[in-house]
């Protein structure tokens, strides 16, 4: 189809200010005659969201930080912008799921990012699912309202979009039917992969946030260095493909040039491969089905030696608090998850060693899994009790 043919599609961005915002803009911005934006959401950096209103010209922007929102205000005005600026986090389900918007790039870090994402699932909209905490808390709600409301869902974390670009277009989660035997997620291992379990405990935020092939947020790149973020993948991939947690695996792959892969029964393994740059994964499902332009280095393969091997789930026990709350079901997953977003933030003020954040999740999910958790109210409640106990666990660790 001529692209100058089409209606360009109406976009809102959660976390616009963000990494994986600043990626989504930085492809649409190459592709005007394709996307429109209605609005653009951030918590607090003024400065950023005032350029991205200047040159994305978007209906509203939303700031969920009163202050911030008012320092926009102040700054569209005086530039003669006309955007609207709102307020506070009942603004981001308001721009979700605005009747003029279809397609929404989910972007903001944590479960603050659920209520607006699901209520996006709920009213039908193509949704590019970055925020891989919303499938962690509520995958089997969230993934029942997209199949009760019709809505599209396209992975934007790069090992997701890579199983789903490896997987027959047609695929509706049935394994036997499409002869997939296992999804394998590739890890790179993290900056602390060859490091001893003693020099982990010790390891400094900066050395932390430091990763080698990708340029994340700080919570994700904590994620990387503890494999959490690989652990959170595996529950979003038991959501989004709907395989069992035997069907999942992991395998540390330190070039992160194969994204994943998908093993068929016939012994085919199909993998994607490119340059670790997330506009890859962000241009495939904006431009979904076609192929767009993402602004992305070709992949320079001469030279490159490509290897893999097992995680290491001693060093690193996130992983297997992952997989065991998986296997635990109920309300496991979202206490897994509320307890090591605080512990995140407590490593990242320097409060706490870097070896509190699995200790801490291992304690909170003893203290609180076993319950049921089906309601949306139900998971929020065990989001709650969850950071409720590890902030007081995390009390009691010394700095
Ligand atoms: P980031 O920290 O760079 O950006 C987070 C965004 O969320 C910002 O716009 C921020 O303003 C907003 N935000 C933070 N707290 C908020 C709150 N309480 N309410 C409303 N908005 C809030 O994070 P990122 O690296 O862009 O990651 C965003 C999401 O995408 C995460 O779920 C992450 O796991 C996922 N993801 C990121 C990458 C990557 O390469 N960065 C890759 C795969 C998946
Ligand atoms: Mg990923």
């Amino acid at each position: 189809m001529n692209a100058s043919a089409l209606k360009p599609r109406v976009l809102t961005v959660l976390g616009a200010t963000g990494t994986i915002g600043v990626n989504t803009l930085d492809v649409v911005a190459r592709h005007p005659e394709r996307f429109e934006i209605f609005a653009l959401t951030g918590a607090t950096q003024v400065d950023r969201m005032f350029e991205q209103c200047r040159a994305h010209r978007p209906r509203y922007a939303v700031m969920t930080e009163a202050t911030a929102a008012a320092q926009l205000r102040e700054r569209v005005a005086a530039a003669g912008l006309t955007v609207e600026v709102l307020e506070g986090s009942a603004a981001l389900t308001a721009v979700a799921t605005a009747p003029e918007v279809d397609t929404l790039m989910a972007a903001i870090v944590g479960a603050a990012g659920l209520p607006a994402t699901l209520a996006a699932a709920q009213a039908g909209k193509r949704i590019l699912l970055a925020n891989k905490e919303t499938l962690v808390v509520s995958g089997q709600l969230f993934m029942d309202a997209i199949a009760a409301s019709g809505a599209e869902l396209l992975p934007i974390d790069s090992e997701h979009n890579a199983i789903f670009q490896s997987l027959p277009r047609d695929f509706n989660g049935d394994f036997q039917q499409a002869g997939v035997k296992a999804l394998w997620l590739t890890a790179s291992g993290g900056p602390f992969r060859t490091l001893s379990a003693e020099a982990i405990a010790m390891a400094t935020p900066a050395q932390a946030v430091a990763h080698p092939n990708w340029v994340m947020g700080k919570k994700i790149s904590v994620d990387s260095a503890s494999l959490m973020n690989k652990g959170l993948e595996v529950i979003e991939a038991r959501w989004l493909f709907n395989a069992r947690p035997e069907q999942i695996k992991v395998v540390v792959h330190p070039q992160s040039i194969v994204h994943s892969m998908v093993e068929y029964a016939d012994g085919s393994v199909l993998a994607q491969m490119g340059t670790p740059d997330m506009r890859t994964p962000i241009a495939y499902a904006l431009g979904f089905p076609e192929r767009i332009e993402a602004g992305v280095s070709a992949l320079e393969l001469m030279g490159k030696q490509l290897t893999f091997e097992a995680p290491d789930t001693t060093r690193f026990p996130c992983l297997q608090l992952a997989f065991d709350a998986l296997a635990a079901g109920g309300n496991a997953s979202a206490v897994l998850n509320a307890a090591n977003e605080v512990a995140v933030a407590r490593f990242l003020d320097g409060a706490v060693p870097f070896s509190a954040i699995a200790a801490s999740i291992a304690h909170t999910l003893e203290a609180l899994a076993g319950g049921v958790a089906t309601t949306l109210e139900d998971l929020l409640d065990a989001d709650r009790q969850a950071r409720a106990v590890a902030e007081s666990y995390l009390n009691r660790v010394p700095a």
